[in-house]
């Protein structure tokens, strides 16, 4: 019934990873014996953005060890990827709910039951160790790929450090649940702990891995756990385009089942005059809200209370 996009990437087999390090399956740490931040790289937060899963088992496989501090790679919502089947590259998101939207403290602490607040709170004792993480995910729609901010500072100044992709959209996620890189203790001004989250492109294209690998190389030599040298021995892009910057300056829900956008847009399209039109909801034209503004991350698949879109205004 659904069509997809192809799927030119392969989902690896991360079986080998099950036993993890510290009891905790699918999470590995390596600690250098030196001081130094303990610096992570999340994949498979979604289980059918598969290209996070191909770049960390690339970082294993290229045996790349912490210089200073403790390096963990991991593996997120294995139950959903252990679903992933290229004939239906949709069904695998997640099992029971998004991994995505869980980080509030109620949730965590209280007695709700499922697949993903079990990994979670598995989970969360390691996210709390993290002083810098990168969050790997892919999109839906073929948009460019794009490094996700919730606005902080630190988050903001980790975003250009790390120097791809070349857009990067800071903003508030969604309109249920928070992200992982707003779970309280990285969303905090008074501490240096960061998460960022890197959209590598359409969900199962070919260049998502190869964008995955290059923003973990690069967030692992901005963190300090590798070095420039080793960093550009293994990057697809040795030089990176001048990155920008937008803020998100609001949304739009679908408030039909008859949402179409007026075009294919695959997002940061820019838009100079306020009052453009962008889609057409049931009888009701959704269009621009301001001068100087980009579309970011158009879903075309929106039905009634989905999130359709995003737009976003240069920070600078
Ligand atoms: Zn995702």
């Amino acid at each position: 019934m659904t069509t997809h996009h192809p799927v030119e990437l392969k989902a690896p087999d991360i079986s080998r990873f099950a036993r993890g390090t510290n009891g905790v399956p699918y999470v590995h740490t390596f600690d250098s014996g030196k001081p130094g931040p303990h610096v992570m790289v999340n994949a498979l937060t979604h289980g059918n953005e598969i290209c996070g899963a191909i770049a960390l088992e690339t970082i294993f496989s290229l045996g790349l060890k912490p210089k200073q501090g403790k390096l963990s790679l991991v593996f997120v919502n294995v139950g959903a990827f252990k679903r992933f089947d290229p004939a239906k590259p949709n069904g695998s998101r997640y099992v029971d709910e998004d991994f995505n939207r869980v980080w509030v403290e109620s949730r965590l602490d209280g007695p709700e039951k499922s697949a993903e607040l079990t990994r979670a709170r598995e989970l969360r004792p390691v996210f709390d160790q993290a002083d810098y993480l990168l969050d790997i995910h892919s999109m839906g729609t073929p948009s460019a790929p794009l490094m996700i901010v919730h606005g902080l500072d630190k988050e903001r100044r980790l975003a250009r450090q790390v120097a791809v992709p070349p857009w990067i959209v800071a903003g508030q996620g969604h309109i249920q649940g928070k992200r992982l890189i707003e779970y309280t203790p990285f969303n905090d001004r008074s501490n240096a702990k960061t998460a960022i989250l890197v959209e590598c492109g359409q969900h199962w294209e070919a260049n998502a891995a190869k964008v995955a690998l290059d923003t973990t190389l690069r967030f692992l030599a901005a963190t300090g756990a590798i070095d420039e040298a080793t960093m550009m021995a293994h990057v697809h892009v040795k030089s990176p385009k001048p990155q920008t910057m937008v803020d998100v300056s609001g949304g739009y829900t679908a408030k039909t089942d008859r949402f179409k956008f007026v075009k294919d847009f695959t997002g940061l399209e820019h838009f100079a005059k306020a009052g453009s039109p962008i889609a057409q909801d049931g009888d009701e034209t959704v269009t621009t809200p301001h001068d100087d503004c980009y579309l970011v991350m158009p879903n075309h698949g929106a039905k009634k209370g989905d999130r359709a879109l995003r737009f976003a205004k240069p920070s600078d």
